[in-house]
C-alpha cells in the first residue's frame, strides 16, 4: 500500500487511512474520491491534525507547490468529517 505523511502529526501511514486535499481552483478542498487532479496534500481525519496543521505556517501550500487559499479550520473538519 502507498503510503503518506499527514501534514499535521508527519505520521505516516496508509493513503487509504488519510484524506487527499487538492487546490482546487485555488482553493483548499477535500477529494472525497481521491481522483481530483494535481498534487494532494494528505492529512489524518483527526481535528487535532488540522488544528496542528492550522498553527504551522501554511504547510498545504507548501506540499502542494502552489498557493492555495485556506478555509477556516472549522470549515475545513466539517468537510472532512463529511468524507469519513
Ligand atoms: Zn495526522
Amino acid at each position: 500500500m502507498p503510503e503518506r505523511t499527514c501534514v499535521g502529526c508527519r505520521a505516516v501511514k496508509e493513503k487509504s487511512e488519510l484524506v487527499r486535499l487538492v487546490a482546487s481552483l485555488g482553493v483548499l478542498e477535500v477529494d472525497s474520491k481521491g481522483v481530483m487532479p494535481g498534487r494532494g496534500v494528505y492529512i489524518c481525519p483527526d481535528p487535532a491534525c488540522v488544528n496542528e496543521a492550522y498553527r504551522k505556517k501554511d504547510p498545504f501550500s507548501r506540499s502542494l507547490k502552489r498557493k492555495a487559499a485556506l478555509p477556516d479550520a472549522i470549515e475545513l473538519w466539517v468537510k472532512i468529517k463529511g468524507r469519513i
